[in-house]
């Protein structure tokens, strides 16, 4: 008998006739003769309504063990809800919380890492014929013995991991869309659905932007070989399998994709450090000081400045939301730095191609910039990866950009075969 994961999202337990359909579905998974571990996240917008909930008692942040102690409660009701659900359908159940179900983290509230599964109170479960239904985005730490939470999104990192600590067959993330698209269908209206991609290609659209599975799931799935199906809790349609290679079907002979998605990102920034001494350990001081900030830098260009000898502009790009502290940072020891000027634009986007096959096929980095070029799209700064290459744009111009390039890679190979990928939650 094989043991199957099923992770439910916030949408597809939006309130009591959503969490009566996911049990129905799940009854089903169980009555077809599997064993059935769910993990399911808070119902609906239940995490924003407890974040904003703490801002209003406190001014500033709120502390982060006690707001892990209140976010933790939006997945114990829907643990609690399904669990009592399925058992009104005649079949056992039992829900119990990410410390219950033995997901062991570090102790950085509000950002912890999974260090250890040990899901004995689960396997006891299942041995006993039930179905384990457990709290999604939630850890204990042994240290402190305090509760944890992974992060926003961090259900799939839960059910990912409990796939891979109980050797599941599979792990099905039901979300409320069919599966992974070539690109988001609200940008790029021709998008279709992939029925597989690699798990390298989606940690790539997913560090792209693409949002339909949560990065750090997604790399944990990589590291454990875990498979991983994303599928609508709306339909019975198959959805797309996320394995470490493709798995060609029988007689079906596959060659690599060149590309399997386009994503689009809005929600970085762009600093330019203008004027900066072009000597050795410029950049070393300049990134350790953002560095100390916490901030994530995504693309850096490095230009000699035209207007100035004996000095370079620095340009990077980072999330919207760290653009405040960096600037702060950067201001500071603007003196010490000895740059002349600070500048940031908001009006970015970050349009990315990713694909597999990108490593054994020359032009592809002439094909998508002749599709930007007859768009009318100027790019401002370009990064490249072994399976990606990303161009900054004005935020204005994303969409034809990424319409553009879709519209490129697909023309010009197999169709439907070659072009994948992903996004849309
Ligand atoms: N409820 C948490 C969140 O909204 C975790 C999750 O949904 O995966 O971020
Ligand atoms: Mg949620």
């Amino acid at each position: 008998m094989s043991l199957i994961v099923q992770k439910f999202g916030g949408s597809s337990v939006a309130d009591a006739a959503s969490i009566r359909r996911v049990a129905q579905r799940i009854a089903a998974t169980r009555r077809a003769g599997h064993d059935v571990v769910v993990v399911v996240s808070a119902m609906g917008d239940t995490t924003d309504e407890l974040l904003d909930l703490a801002n209003q008692v406190v001014e500033g942040h709120p502390a982060p063990r006690e707001l892990d102690m209140l976010l933790t409660s939006g997945e114990r009701i829907s643990m609690a809800l399904l669990a009592m659900a399925i058992k009104g359908l005649g079949l056992e159940a039992r829900s119990y919380t990410g410390s219950q179900a033995g997901m062991i983290t570090d102790e950085r509230h509000g950002k912890a890492r999974i260090l250890e599964v040990a899901p004995r109170r689960i396997q006891e479960a299942i041995a006993d014929g039930a179905i384990a239904i457990v709290a999604g985005f939630q850890g204990f730490n042994r240290e402190t013995g305090d509760i944890t939470t992974l992060g926003r999104g961090g259900s799939d990192t839960t059910a990912v991991a409990l796939a891979a600590a109980m050797d599941a067959e599979v792990c099905e993330i039901y979300t409320d869309v069919d599966g992974i698209f070539t690109a988001d269908p609200r940008v790029v209206p021709k998008a279709h659905k992939v029925d597989r991609i690699t798990t390298e290609e989606m940690v790539e659209l997913a560090a792209a932007g693409a949002k339909v599975l949560y990065i750090r799931a997604v790399e944990f799935a990589r590291r454990h070989g875990v498979r991983i199906h994303v599928r609508s809790s709306f339909s019975d349609l198959e959805g797309t399998i996320v394995t470490n290679r493709t798995v060609p079907a029988e007689g079906e002979t596959v060659e690599e994709p060149v590309v399997a998605g386009v994503a689009t990102d809005l929600s970085e920034s762009k600093i330019t450090i203008v004027g900066v001494p072009d000597v050795p350990g410029k950049a070393a001081q300049i990134f350790t000081i953002v560095a100390d900030t916490l901030a994530n830098i995504d693309m850096i260009v490095q230009n000699v400045s035209t207007t100035r000898s004996g000095e370079t502009d620095i340009s990077f790009t980072l999330a919207k939301s760290d653009v405040p502290a960096v600037l702060a940072a950067l201001e500071a020891a603007r003196a010490e730095v000895g740059f002349a000027e600070l500048l940031h634009d908001d009006d970015i986007a970050k349009v990315s191609v990713v694909g597999a096959g990108m490593r054994s096929s020359a032009g592809v980095s002439a094909k998508l910039f002749t599709a930007l070029y007859e768009a009318g799209v100027n790019m401002e700064m370009i990064s490249t990866s072994e399976i990606r290459i990303s161009v900054v744009t004005r935020a204005s111009a994303a969409a034809t950009a990424a319409r553009a390039i879709h519209a490129a890679f697909g023309l010009d190979g197999e169709a439907d075969a070659v072009v994948y990928a992903g996004t849309g939650r």
